[in-house]
């Protein structure tokens, strides 16, 4: 076996309580060894999230030699210690068999040798070992396919992958989080199996996805996941994001790494592919994700629907009606509106603007200030600088709101109903009338005139305002 001392680097708390625990072991008679993820990240230098262990003590014996355990998964081998500060798990040798549906067993056979153990492992790379004294136990090479970044399979790539499908994934992901490229085995074998990928569950797809596109390199993941063609296999169809075809993806690899976070990210992803509500709809189900992650994106999407709508005119002509509305209002004490507004220039800005505010009204500030950055993410990438302040058609609005959507927000009083300076509550004390759906109109169109500074947010002024709504209705 290769070995190197890395007792130097194995500084902090997370690697001292590690120690001691397969110290512990060690001294107990059993073979105990930190594995996986976290020796990797150790030789390359990365920063790591958590430590496995591994040990020839069965489940048993470790969970009756530490004070504090959680019993995590025993018939998998896996107890989880508790330290002063950390928590481990540390699960028994083992040796996987008899995989049913291309996912990883539902028996495992516990084993006393660290070489079996490390040899079950997906990639070379993640098929280390160190012991307490930081000696590298590497019996595949995972110290020179690091070195070299490279991800190849512990074995017969072809018979790793129809075990558990989930690997290709894996595979990738590691491809693109520690920059590294496949080897060519490994590749021709996800190739091949590729279809496999539909036996497995999609939240499994879905953490993959995630950890991959949150990571320092999404767009070497997202290439090989295209031209992998594995995202065409999962179990629930992913749509638009299967596409193979290149010029669908083209203007996206600059956009992805301008936003930070998966979420964003994958905003990025459905805008860029211009997917629409059903489709992103059903793309997101398809991925398991939660409601309020759903709910974020949607918010994200639907700024991007608004905003193509006023595009077509729709909200410009609602504007000028409520314009000459405004203008007939002159006992009120709205601020006035500018003569000058008229000039069309003025016009189509104050249509913007009314257009911006009813969408800050309908998706709340984050989901506009998102849509911004994917919106300039996009912008940037699929256009030639010098062109970007001068665009031409359907990008001229997109262009006028990165420059001044941010700016317009600012100058916005109010976010939601929540900061007007009147309730319903205080409306209804003022009429007769019972609530209904007129209350929550008006409450909105006292809301939208605060907002494009029409009405000041005071209440004394509100309730007049309110008053002589109600008297004309
Ligand atoms: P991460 O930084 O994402 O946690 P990791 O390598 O620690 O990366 P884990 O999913 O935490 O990944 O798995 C821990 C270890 O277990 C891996 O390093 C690998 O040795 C092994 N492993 C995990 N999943 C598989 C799998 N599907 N097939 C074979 N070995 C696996
Ligand atoms: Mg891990």
């Amino acid at each position: 076996m290769m070995t190197e001392q890395l007792s130097v680097q194995m500084q902090g708390s997370m690697w001292e309580e590690a120690i001691g625990v397969v110290t512990m072991l060690e001294q107990r008679g059993y073979q105990a060894y930190m594995v996986g993820g976290c020796v990797r990240d150790l030789v390359m230098s990365r920063s790591i999230n958590d430590i496995d262990i591994a040990t020839s003590a069965l489940p048993e014996q470790v969970a009756a030699m530490f004070e504090r355990v959680i019993p995590t998964g025993m018939e998998h081998g896996t107890v989880t210690v508790l330290t002063a500060g950390h928590a481990y798990e540390v699960t028994t040798f083992r040796k996987e068999s008899a995989y049913e549906n291309f996912r990883r067993p539902e028996q495992v056979e516990f084993i006393d040798d660290l070489r079996e153990d490390l040899l079950r492992r997906d990639f070379t790379v993640n098929a280390m070992a160190l012991d307490a004294a930081g000696v590298l136990h590497d019996p595949f090479q995972g110290q020179t396919d690091v070195a070299t970044r490279r991800i190849r399979c512990v074995g017969d790539p072809e018979a790793r992958f129809q075990e558990d499908a989930l690997r290709m994934l894996r595979g990738i992901r590691f491809a693109s989080i520690l920059e590294a490229r496949i080897v060519k085995s490994t590749w021709r074998a996800l190739r091949t199996h590729r279809e496999k990928l539909q036996h497995i569950a999609m939240e499994r797809v879905r953490d993959e996805l995630w950890k991959m596109t949150a990571g320092p390199q999404p767009v070497r993941g997202w290439v090989l996941l295209v031209r992998s063609g594995l995202l065409t296999h999962t179990k629930d169809s992913l749509e638009c994001l299967a596409s193979a075809r290149v010029e669908h993806w083209a203007p996206l690899w600059c956009a992805l790494e301008k936003v930070d976070g998966a979420d964003l990210r994958f905003a990025v992803l459905l805008l860029g592919h211009r997917v629409e509500g059903p489709e992103a709809k059903r793309i997101m189900n398809a991925l398991r994700l939660s409601n309020a992650q759903q709910d974020r994106l949607l918010r994200i999407l639907r700024v991007q629907e608004l905003v193509a709508a006023h595009e077509q005119h729709k909200a410009r002509v609602a504007c000028d009606s409520r314009m000459s509305h405004a203008e007939i209002e002159n006992d009120t004490e709205r601020i006035d509106v500018d003569k000058q507004l008229m000039g069309s220039q003025k016009v189509a800005e104050f249509a913007l603007k009314c257009m911006w505010a009813g969408t800050l009204f309908s998706c709340g500030e984050e989901a506009l200030q998102q849509w911004l950055q994917c919106c300039a993410a996009l912008t940037v990438s699929t256009r030639p600088a010098a062109t970007l302040l001068t665009p031409a058609g359907s990008d001229e609005l997109k262009c006028i709101l990165l420059q001044q959507g941010q700016a317009w927000l600012d100058d916005i009083p109010v976010r939601s109903l929540r900061d007007l300076a009147i309730s319903g509550t205080d409306i209804l004390q003022m009429t007769s009338r019972p609530s209904g759906s007129w209350l929550k109109s008006l409450l909105e169109a006292a809301w939208m005139a605060i907002a494009l500074k029409e009405l000041p947010n005071d209440r004394i002024r509100l309730l007049k305002w309110i008053e002589h709504r109600l008297e004309e209705q």
